[in-house]
């Protein structure tokens, strides 16, 4: 067996700007002393991203679970409120909504695994305050018809774009939808600062108050304007964020390779069934999702992977509101699709430096092994 064979293949792998490039960021650092609280590192980053974004404003965070954390915090919504959701989601989404002491409604998701929007108004009510989507794999959610309930019921929209960096639809930046939309730049997702995300904000009150949020609600020496939290996102985050911006375009150019090799393999396979992306979106191929027949044959499929050293993921499986912590705490309503796709989904590996070989390697185990041929 070649060597290259049993290197370990994970699900994704951070992308590393050149080294040189990222020394040459941070050496002024070494003379300026100035590692966070909003440093030039962090004022410019939040520039470059607005204009990559295509969004009014961007509020820098230390992660993208505080991100989340602080906009929903951000809308004042009363305690005890209802939150309308998606349970096919990394449990941050969840987590995000109980700490702030709202109340989680799941709603079922639909063929592209993002919210049903027509089972949503059935599950609002009096208490009901907010709707919180996922554009999960970067999948945009029906925003149209998001935005008409909430208007009709005059509720808050908090997207978590987590998995959606970089995308557009119809012609606006994907972070431009609902009052407020998330981001992660995690190592893992397809742009990152190590660790870190933000929140884009329509007006400057909106940023004000996620910048008193951010920061202990600290306005000056000796003002302290309002209760606040700290997750500002650290010099160092932040030149990693610039670096790897500047090679965000060749990064989406050769995922979209990866994607397309997997295309090319998997499509003519009866037992499968592949992520379709909406008319009208310019994807960002985060994520390489595949729908199997069963669950048992994704489990399989999972094995015999990682036999070959490859490790797919189970994602999302289980479904949030499924999660031990949580079990017979909410009220859940019917959630057949989100639990039947959470036990056949497997997320294949995807990224930009992913060898177009080990694709057609990783294709040709997924296709032998749901033929029984493995
Ligand atoms: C990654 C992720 C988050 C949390 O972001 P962190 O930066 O890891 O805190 C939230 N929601 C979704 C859907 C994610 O994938």
């Amino acid at each position: 067996m070649k060597k290259t064979e049993n290197k370990k293949i994970l699900v994704a792998q951070s992308s590393m700007p050149p080294f040189e490039e990222y020394v040459e960021m941070i050496r002024p650092l070494w003379e300026s002393h100035w590692l966070t609280n909003m440093g030039d590192y962090h004022k410019r980053l939040e520039n470059e991203l607005k204009e990559y974004l295509k969004v009014k404003q961007v509020s820098l965070m230390v992660n993208g679970h505080m991100a989340l954390e602080l906009a929903l915090q951000s809308l004042n919504l009363p305690r005890g409120g209802e939150v309308i959701t998606t349970p096919f989601t990394f449990i941050s989404t969840t987590h995000a909504i109980i700490r702030n002491g709202l109340v989680p409604i799941f709603c079922d998701i639909k063929d592209d695994y993002t919210i049903d929007e027509n089972k949503i108004e059935e599950l609002i009510t009096e208490k009901t305050v907010a709707i919180l989507p996922v554009h999960v794999y970067g999948n945009v959610c029906n925003v149209q018809q998001i935005e008409m309930l909430a208007y009709k019921y005059d509720l808050k929209i908090l997207y978590d774009a987590a998995h959606a960096f970089g995308e557009n639809y119809l012609g606006k930046g994907i972070g431009s939808y609902g009052h407020l939309s998330v981001f992660s730049f995690h190592a893992t997702k397809v742009y990152h600062t190590i660790e870190g995300g933000c929140v884009c904000v329509k007006n400057q009150e909106q940023y004000e108050k996620l910048y008193n949020l951010k920061n202990f609600g600290i306005r000056a020496e000796d003002l302290v304007v309002s209760v606040g939290a700290n997750a500002k996102m650290n010099e160092f985050s932040a030149a990693m964020g610039i670096c790897n911006l500047r090679y965000m375009d060749e990064n989406i150019r050769k995922r979209k390779l990866v994607f397309e090799a997997y295309q090319k393999y998997l499509s003519e396979c009866k037992q499968i069934t592949l992520n379709r992306y909406r008319e009208g979106l310019e994807p960002n191929y985060a994520y390489m999702p595949v729908l199997f027949e069963s669950g048992d044959m994704r489990d399989k499929v999972y094995l015999e992977l990682r036999k070959e050293n490859i490790y797919a993921r189970k994602y999302f499986y289980p479904i949030t509101a499924d999660a031990a912590c949580f079990r017979n705490k909410y009220r859940l309503h019917a959630l057949e699709k989100a639990r039947d796709y959470s036990k056949r989904i497997l997320v294949l590996p995807l990224y930009a430096e992913l060898d177009l070989a080990q694709v057609e390697r990783i294709a040709g185990i997924v296709q032998a092994t749901v033929r029984g041929k493995r």
